[in-house]
Protein backbone atom coordinates (compact mmCIF):
# COMPACT_ATOMS: atom_id res chain seq x y z
CA UNK A 1 0.00 0.00 0.00
CA UNK A 2 1.39 3.22 -1.02
CA UNK A 3 2.11 5.33 2.25
CA UNK A 4 0.99 8.72 1.02
CA UNK A 5 -0.91 10.54 -1.48
CA UNK A 6 1.71 12.38 -2.79
CA UNK A 7 2.47 12.04 -6.42
CA UNK A 8 4.73 9.34 -7.22
CA UNK A 9 6.35 10.77 -10.03
CA UNK A 10 7.00 14.55 -9.16
CA UNK A 11 6.50 14.41 -5.19
CA UNK A 12 3.53 17.04 -4.96
CA UNK A 13 1.29 16.90 -2.53
CA UNK A 14 -1.25 19.17 -4.23
CA UNK A 15 -3.36 15.97 -5.64
CA UNK A 16 -7.24 14.97 -5.73
CA UNK A 17 -9.24 11.65 -5.24
CA UNK A 18 -11.59 11.31 -8.42
CA UNK A 19 -12.31 7.96 -8.71
CA UNK A 20 -13.35 5.67 -5.61
CA UNK A 21 -14.47 1.74 -6.75
CA UNK A 22 -14.49 -0.53 -4.27
CA UNK A 23 -13.76 -4.20 -4.56
CA UNK A 24 -12.62 -4.59 -8.18
CA UNK A 25 -10.77 -7.45 -9.70
CA UNK A 26 -6.96 -6.94 -9.27
CA UNK A 27 -6.43 -9.00 -12.61
CA UNK A 28 -7.84 -7.91 -15.86
CA UNK A 29 -5.59 -9.94 -18.37
CA UNK A 30 -6.25 -13.51 -16.42
CA UNK A 31 -8.79 -16.48 -17.02
CA UNK A 32 -10.01 -18.76 -14.87
CA UNK A 33 -10.85 -22.86 -15.38
CA UNK A 34 -14.28 -22.53 -13.43
CA UNK A 35 -16.44 -20.24 -12.17
CA UNK A 36 -15.66 -20.40 -8.69
CA UNK A 37 -11.77 -19.65 -9.33
CA UNK A 38 -13.13 -17.06 -11.24
CA UNK A 39 -15.44 -15.39 -8.30
CA UNK A 40 -12.81 -16.04 -5.82
CA UNK A 41 -9.88 -14.47 -7.90
CA UNK A 42 -8.46 -11.45 -5.72
CA UNK A 43 -10.02 -7.84 -5.30
CA UNK A 44 -8.93 -4.39 -3.83
CA UNK A 45 -9.30 -0.89 -3.93
CA UNK A 46 -9.28 1.67 -7.02
CA UNK A 47 -8.37 5.14 -5.30
CA UNK A 48 -7.50 7.39 -8.51
CA UNK A 49 -5.81 10.66 -7.65
CA UNK A 50 -4.54 12.82 -9.81
CA UNK A 51 -1.30 15.55 -9.58
CA UNK A 52 -2.35 19.36 -9.84
CA UNK A 53 1.16 19.71 -10.63
CA UNK A 54 2.27 17.21 -13.89
CA UNK A 55 -1.53 15.78 -14.41
CA UNK A 56 -0.01 12.01 -13.47
CA UNK A 57 -2.65 9.40 -11.74
CA UNK A 58 -2.24 6.70 -9.66
CA UNK A 59 -4.11 4.55 -7.74
CA UNK A 60 -3.23 5.31 -4.14
CA UNK A 61 -4.48 1.68 -2.57
CA UNK A 62 -2.51 -0.14 -4.82
CA UNK A 63 -0.94 -3.08 -3.20
CA UNK A 64 1.61 -4.68 -4.91
CA UNK A 65 1.44 -7.77 -3.05
CA UNK A 66 -1.78 -8.49 -4.34
CA UNK A 67 -0.50 -9.12 -8.13
CA UNK A 68 1.24 -12.19 -9.82
CA UNK A 69 1.76 -12.27 -13.15
CA UNK A 70 1.88 -15.66 -13.34
CA UNK A 71 1.59 -18.03 -16.92
CA UNK A 72 -1.84 -17.59 -16.83
CA UNK A 73 -1.39 -13.77 -17.57
CA UNK A 74 -1.93 -13.09 -21.41
CA UNK A 75 -2.13 -10.28 -22.57
CA UNK A 76 -1.66 -10.70 -26.04
CA UNK A 77 -3.69 -8.35 -28.39
CA UNK A 78 -2.46 -9.73 -31.77
CA UNK A 79 -4.39 -12.03 -32.91
CA UNK A 80 -6.99 -9.36 -33.65
CA UNK A 81 -6.07 -8.48 -37.39
CA UNK A 82 -6.48 -4.59 -36.87
CA UNK A 83 -3.96 -4.54 -33.72
CA UNK A 84 -1.78 -7.04 -35.92
CA UNK A 85 -1.68 -4.36 -38.44
CA UNK A 86 -1.04 -1.67 -36.21
CA UNK A 87 2.49 -3.60 -34.67
CA UNK A 88 3.42 -4.14 -37.76
CA UNK A 89 3.03 -0.36 -39.03
CA UNK A 90 4.85 0.80 -35.52
CA UNK A 91 7.59 -2.10 -36.65
CA UNK A 92 8.15 -0.40 -40.04
CA UNK A 93 8.28 3.14 -38.71
CA UNK A 94 11.15 2.06 -36.28
CA UNK A 95 12.92 0.48 -39.23
CA UNK A 96 12.59 2.41 -41.76
CA UNK A 97 12.24 5.84 -40.19
CA UNK A 98 14.18 5.64 -36.85
CA UNK A 99 16.89 3.18 -38.71
CA UNK A 100 16.56 0.62 -35.80
CA UNK A 101 18.90 -1.54 -37.68
CA UNK A 102 22.12 -3.95 -36.92
CA UNK A 103 21.78 -3.40 -33.17
CA UNK A 104 20.64 -4.90 -30.29
CA UNK A 105 17.07 -3.74 -28.67
CA UNK A 106 15.70 -4.76 -25.26
CA UNK A 107 12.56 -5.01 -25.20
CA UNK A 108 11.30 -4.93 -21.44
CA UNK A 109 7.87 -6.75 -20.47
CA UNK A 110 7.92 -8.67 -23.90
CA UNK A 111 4.54 -10.77 -22.55
CA UNK A 112 4.37 -13.94 -25.39
CA UNK A 113 7.13 -11.95 -27.58
CA UNK A 114 4.78 -11.41 -30.44
CA UNK A 115 6.82 -7.37 -30.87
CA UNK A 116 10.06 -8.04 -30.41
CA UNK A 117 9.83 -11.08 -32.49
CA UNK A 118 8.62 -9.64 -35.39
CA UNK A 119 11.20 -6.82 -35.07
CA UNK A 120 13.81 -9.40 -34.97
CA UNK A 121 12.50 -10.71 -37.93
CA UNK A 122 12.19 -7.92 -39.98
CA UNK A 123 13.46 -8.51 -43.44
CA UNK A 124 17.08 -7.10 -43.51
CA UNK A 125 16.99 -5.48 -40.03
CA UNK A 126 19.77 -7.72 -38.67
CA UNK A 127 18.61 -7.21 -35.42
CA UNK A 128 19.72 -8.97 -31.99
CA UNK A 129 16.94 -8.75 -29.22
CA UNK A 130 15.84 -9.55 -25.38
CA UNK A 131 13.01 -9.80 -24.12
CA UNK A 132 12.23 -9.59 -20.55
CA UNK A 133 8.94 -10.89 -18.92
CA UNK A 134 8.00 -13.03 -16.08
CA UNK A 135 5.13 -14.15 -17.89
CA UNK A 136 6.76 -15.64 -21.32
CA UNK A 137 6.45 -18.84 -22.00
CA UNK A 138 8.13 -21.13 -24.76
CA UNK A 139 11.24 -21.17 -25.93
CA UNK A 140 14.37 -19.49 -24.32
CA UNK A 141 16.20 -19.09 -27.79
CA UNK A 142 15.10 -17.95 -31.05
CA UNK A 143 15.98 -17.25 -34.86
CA UNK A 144 19.28 -19.21 -34.13
CA UNK A 145 20.49 -16.92 -31.24
CA UNK A 146 19.74 -13.88 -32.19
CA UNK A 147 16.32 -13.45 -30.05
CA UNK A 148 16.63 -14.33 -26.32
CA UNK A 149 13.81 -14.26 -23.87
CA UNK A 150 14.62 -13.47 -20.01
CA UNK A 151 11.85 -14.95 -17.64
CA UNK A 152 11.78 -12.47 -15.28
CA UNK A 153 11.05 -8.31 -14.36
CA UNK A 154 13.89 -6.04 -15.81
CA UNK A 155 15.58 -5.06 -12.64
CA UNK A 156 18.55 -3.11 -11.94
CA UNK A 157 20.82 -6.56 -12.28
CA UNK A 158 19.42 -6.53 -15.97
CA UNK A 159 20.46 -2.87 -16.76
CA UNK A 160 24.04 -3.98 -17.04
CA UNK A 161 23.26 -5.60 -20.34
CA UNK A 162 24.20 -2.82 -23.09
CA UNK A 163 21.54 -2.05 -25.47
CA UNK A 164 21.13 0.17 -28.71
CA UNK A 165 16.94 0.56 -27.81
CA UNK A 166 15.15 -0.16 -25.10
CA UNK A 167 11.44 -0.83 -25.69
CA UNK A 168 8.88 -0.66 -23.35
CA UNK A 169 4.98 -0.78 -24.01
CA UNK A 170 2.20 -1.20 -22.32
CA UNK A 171 4.09 -1.75 -18.72
CA UNK A 172 4.70 1.64 -16.98
CA UNK A 173 0.89 1.94 -15.84
CA UNK A 174 1.58 -1.97 -14.32
CA UNK A 175 3.87 -0.53 -11.97
CA UNK A 176 3.54 1.58 -9.19
CA UNK A 177 7.23 3.44 -9.17
CA UNK A 178 7.50 4.67 -12.80
CA UNK A 179 10.94 6.26 -11.92
CA UNK A 180 12.20 3.25 -10.60
CA UNK A 181 11.15 1.05 -13.88
CA UNK A 182 12.32 4.28 -16.10
CA UNK A 183 16.06 5.05 -14.53
CA UNK A 184 16.87 1.19 -14.87
CA UNK A 185 16.04 1.78 -18.20
CA UNK A 186 18.23 5.07 -18.60
CA UNK A 187 20.94 2.73 -17.17
CA UNK A 188 20.71 0.02 -19.60
CA UNK A 189 20.78 3.19 -22.32
CA UNK A 190 23.66 5.04 -20.76
CA UNK A 191 26.16 1.56 -21.43
CA UNK A 192 26.24 2.62 -25.36
CA UNK A 193 26.83 5.86 -26.75
CA UNK A 194 23.52 7.04 -28.80
CA UNK A 195 21.15 4.57 -27.47
CA UNK A 196 17.64 5.56 -27.03
CA UNK A 197 14.54 4.73 -25.47
CA UNK A 198 10.60 4.44 -26.15
CA UNK A 199 7.47 3.66 -24.05
CA UNK A 200 4.13 2.99 -24.93
CA UNK A 201 0.97 3.92 -23.00
CA UNK A 202 -2.52 4.37 -22.55
CA UNK A 203 -3.27 8.10 -22.67
CA UNK A 204 -5.26 8.89 -19.75
CA UNK A 205 -6.48 12.39 -21.46
CA UNK A 206 -8.46 10.30 -24.19
CA UNK A 207 -9.23 8.50 -21.32
CA UNK A 208 -10.63 11.24 -19.49
CA UNK A 209 -11.83 13.01 -22.60
CA UNK A 210 -14.10 10.50 -24.14
CA UNK A 211 -15.48 9.43 -20.23
CA UNK A 212 -13.94 5.51 -20.75
CA UNK A 213 -14.98 4.16 -17.73
CA UNK A 214 -13.46 0.63 -18.48
CA UNK A 215 -10.42 1.95 -19.28
CA UNK A 216 -9.91 2.72 -15.08
CA UNK A 217 -8.80 -0.52 -13.71
CA UNK A 218 -6.78 -2.15 -11.00
CA UNK A 219 -3.53 -3.51 -13.17
CA UNK A 220 -3.33 0.14 -14.49
CA UNK A 221 -2.15 1.85 -11.20
CA UNK A 222 -0.19 4.42 -13.11
CA UNK A 223 -1.25 6.89 -15.99
CA UNK A 224 0.11 9.46 -17.83
CA UNK A 225 -0.68 12.13 -19.92
CA UNK A 226 2.14 13.47 -22.52
CA UNK A 227 2.91 15.97 -20.46
CA UNK A 228 3.38 13.76 -16.83
CA UNK A 229 5.19 11.14 -19.27
CA UNK A 230 7.64 13.78 -20.20
CA UNK A 231 8.28 14.99 -16.35
CA UNK A 232 8.86 11.39 -15.58
CA UNK A 233 11.15 11.00 -18.25
CA UNK A 234 12.97 14.03 -17.11
CA UNK A 235 13.24 13.30 -13.79
CA UNK A 236 14.48 10.06 -14.55
CA UNK A 237 17.10 11.74 -16.73
CA UNK A 238 15.99 11.22 -19.76
CA UNK A 239 15.88 13.97 -22.35
CA UNK A 240 12.54 13.76 -24.50
CA UNK A 241 13.16 13.32 -28.24
CA UNK A 242 9.67 13.20 -29.68
CA UNK A 243 6.34 12.64 -28.13
CA UNK A 244 3.44 11.62 -30.00
CA UNK A 245 0.00 10.15 -30.09
CA UNK A 246 -0.79 6.69 -32.07
CA UNK A 247 -3.57 4.17 -32.29
CA UNK A 248 -6.42 6.48 -32.96
CA UNK A 249 -4.78 8.77 -29.95
CA UNK A 250 -5.57 5.88 -27.48
CA UNK A 251 -1.70 5.90 -26.56
CA UNK A 252 1.27 7.88 -26.27
CA UNK A 253 4.50 7.24 -27.69
CA UNK A 254 7.24 9.01 -25.86
CA UNK A 255 11.37 8.69 -27.21
CA UNK A 256 13.83 9.46 -25.34
CA UNK A 257 18.19 9.25 -24.59
CA UNK A 258 19.71 9.60 -21.26
CA UNK A 259 20.81 13.47 -20.68
CA UNK A 260 24.00 14.90 -20.78
CA UNK A 261 24.25 16.37 -17.40
CA UNK A 262 21.22 17.65 -14.78
CA UNK A 263 18.04 18.43 -16.73
CA UNK A 264 15.27 20.40 -15.43
CA UNK A 265 11.39 18.78 -15.54
CA UNK A 266 8.84 20.82 -17.32
CA UNK A 267 5.56 20.41 -15.11
CA UNK A 268 2.36 20.62 -16.61
CA UNK A 269 -0.69 19.22 -15.46
CA UNK A 270 -2.70 21.30 -18.43
CA UNK A 271 -6.94 20.39 -17.98
CA UNK A 272 -6.01 17.03 -15.98
CA UNK A 273 -7.57 18.38 -13.02
CA UNK A 274 -10.69 19.65 -14.64
CA UNK A 275 -11.19 16.73 -16.90
CA UNK A 276 -10.83 14.31 -13.74
CA UNK A 277 -13.28 16.71 -11.98
CA UNK A 278 -16.06 16.09 -14.55
CA UNK A 279 -15.11 12.17 -14.79
CA UNK A 280 -15.71 11.84 -11.31
CA UNK A 281 -19.35 13.76 -11.82
CA UNK A 282 -19.35 11.47 -15.04
CA UNK A 283 -19.02 8.26 -12.89
CA UNK A 284 -21.29 8.83 -10.21
CA UNK A 285 -24.03 9.97 -12.90
CA UNK A 286 -22.83 6.92 -15.13
CA UNK A 287 -24.32 4.05 -13.17
CA UNK A 288 -27.85 4.66 -14.32
CA UNK A 289 -26.44 5.46 -18.10
CA UNK A 290 -24.71 2.43 -18.81
CA UNK A 291 -27.45 0.66 -16.99
CA UNK A 292 -29.72 2.05 -20.00
CA UNK A 293 -27.19 1.11 -22.95
CA UNK A 294 -27.27 -2.68 -21.59
CA UNK A 295 -31.03 -2.52 -21.37
CA UNK A 296 -31.26 -0.94 -25.28
CA UNK A 297 -28.68 -3.55 -26.57
CA UNK A 298 -30.76 -6.34 -24.11
CA UNK A 299 -33.71 -4.75 -26.39
CA UNK A 300 -36.27 -5.11 -23.66
CA UNK A 301 -38.17 -2.08 -24.25
CA UNK A 302 -39.73 -3.40 -27.44
CA UNK A 303 -42.06 -5.71 -25.79
CA UNK A 304 -39.87 -9.02 -26.13
CA UNK A 305 -41.09 -11.83 -24.03
CA UNK A 306 -37.20 -12.24 -23.52
CA UNK A 307 -34.46 -10.49 -23.54
CA UNK A 308 -31.80 -10.36 -26.60
CA UNK A 309 -29.06 -12.67 -25.55
CA UNK A 310 -25.71 -10.30 -25.32
CA UNK A 311 -21.99 -11.29 -25.53
CA UNK A 312 -19.10 -8.48 -24.97
CA UNK A 313 -16.69 -8.28 -27.48
CA UNK A 314 -13.38 -9.09 -26.04
CA UNK A 315 -11.78 -10.82 -22.98
CA UNK A 316 -9.12 -8.32 -21.99
CA UNK A 317 -8.77 -5.62 -19.86
CA UNK A 318 -11.60 -3.42 -21.14
CA UNK A 319 -14.30 -6.02 -21.30
CA UNK A 320 -13.20 -7.72 -18.33
CA UNK A 321 -13.86 -4.31 -16.12
CA UNK A 322 -16.60 -3.59 -17.93
CA UNK A 323 -18.53 -6.61 -17.40
CA UNK A 324 -18.14 -6.41 -13.73
CA UNK A 325 -19.23 -2.59 -13.93
CA UNK A 326 -22.06 -3.28 -15.60
CA UNK A 327 -23.42 -7.15 -14.65
CA UNK A 328 -21.97 -8.23 -11.62
CA UNK A 329 -24.06 -10.83 -11.02
CA UNK A 330 -23.68 -12.44 -14.48
CA UNK A 331 -27.37 -12.07 -15.51
CA UNK A 332 -27.80 -9.79 -18.35
CA UNK A 333 -24.70 -10.62 -20.35
CA UNK A 334 -24.60 -14.36 -21.59
CA UNK A 335 -20.70 -14.61 -22.46
CA UNK A 336 -17.46 -12.32 -23.79
CA UNK A 337 -16.27 -13.21 -27.30
CA UNK A 338 -12.50 -13.45 -27.70
CA UNK A 339 -10.37 -14.50 -30.87
CA UNK A 340 -7.72 -15.67 -28.66
CA UNK A 341 -7.88 -19.14 -28.27
CA UNK A 342 -5.95 -19.39 -24.99
CA UNK A 343 -9.12 -17.39 -23.27
CA UNK A 344 -11.36 -19.31 -24.67
CA UNK A 345 -13.66 -21.89 -22.75
CA UNK A 346 -12.45 -20.10 -19.56
CA UNK A 347 -13.80 -17.39 -16.97
CA UNK A 348 -13.43 -13.97 -16.38
CA UNK A 349 -11.90 -12.78 -13.13
CA UNK A 350 -14.74 -11.35 -10.74
CA UNK A 351 -18.34 -12.16 -11.93
CA UNK A 352 -17.14 -15.51 -14.25
CA UNK A 353 -18.58 -14.82 -17.59
CA UNK A 354 -17.84 -16.92 -20.07
CA UNK A 355 -15.38 -16.90 -22.80
CA UNK A 356 -16.06 -18.15 -26.16
CA UNK A 357 -14.89 -17.81 -29.45
CA UNK A 358 -16.64 -16.04 -32.23
CA UNK A 359 -17.85 -19.07 -34.33
CA UNK A 360 -19.26 -20.19 -30.97
CA UNK A 361 -21.82 -16.94 -30.88
CA UNK A 362 -24.90 -18.97 -32.97
CA UNK A 363 -24.24 -22.13 -30.52
CA UNK A 364 -24.46 -19.29 -28.02
CA UNK A 365 -27.83 -17.79 -29.81
CA UNK A 366 -26.19 -14.61 -28.92
CA UNK A 367 -27.88 -11.55 -31.12
CA UNK A 368 -25.80 -8.91 -30.32
CA UNK A 369 -22.50 -8.02 -29.59
CA UNK A 370 -20.90 -4.82 -27.56
CA UNK A 371 -18.14 -3.70 -28.81
CA UNK A 372 -15.86 -1.21 -26.26
CA UNK A 373 -12.71 -0.13 -28.18
CA UNK A 374 -13.94 1.93 -31.28
CA UNK A 375 -10.47 0.65 -33.23
CA UNK A 376 -12.14 -2.65 -33.62
CA UNK A 377 -15.83 -2.03 -34.61
CA UNK A 378 -15.32 -2.02 -38.57
CA UNK A 379 -12.85 -5.42 -38.03
CA UNK A 380 -15.62 -7.20 -35.93
CA UNK A 381 -18.43 -5.92 -38.34
CA UNK A 382 -16.48 -7.70 -40.82
CA UNK A 383 -15.73 -10.92 -39.63
CA UNK A 384 -19.27 -11.46 -38.35
CA UNK A 385 -20.31 -10.82 -42.06
CA UNK A 386 -17.92 -13.19 -43.42
CA UNK A 387 -18.88 -15.98 -40.67
CA UNK A 388 -22.26 -15.13 -42.66
CA UNK A 389 -23.81 -13.91 -38.82
CA UNK A 390 -26.87 -11.90 -37.96
CA UNK A 391 -25.39 -10.79 -34.66
CA UNK A 392 -25.89 -6.83 -34.18
CA UNK A 393 -22.93 -5.08 -33.67
CA UNK A 394 -23.03 -2.25 -30.66
CA UNK A 395 -20.53 0.64 -30.71
CA UNK A 396 -20.64 1.34 -27.08
CA UNK A 397 -18.46 4.38 -27.22
CA UNK A 398 -21.09 6.27 -29.93
CA UNK A 399 -24.23 4.63 -27.85
CA UNK A 400 -22.79 7.21 -24.65
CA UNK A 401 -21.40 9.79 -26.82
ZN1 LIG B 1 3.07 15.03 -10.07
Amino acid sequence: MRPERSCPVCGSSDTSAFLQRSSVPVHQDVVLASVAEARASGRGELTMYACGDCGFAFNAAFDQSLMSYGDCYDSTQTCSPGFSAYVNDLIGYLVEEREVRNCTVVEVGCGKGEFIRRLVGYPRGNITGYGFDPTHVGPDVEYGGRLRFEKRFYDEHASSLPADVVICRHVIEHVPDPLQLLSAVRRAAEQRPNAWVCFETPCMEWILRHSVFWDFFYEHCSLFTSSSLTTAFELSGLDVLRARHVFEGQYLWLEGRPARGLIRAHKNAGDVIKLAKRFSAFEERMGARWRAAVARALDVAEGDVSPRRVAVWGAGAKGVTFVNLVDPDCRDIQCLVDVNPNKQHRYVPGTGHRVVAPAMLGDERIEAVIVLNPNYVQEISAALRQQGSGVAVIDLMAELA
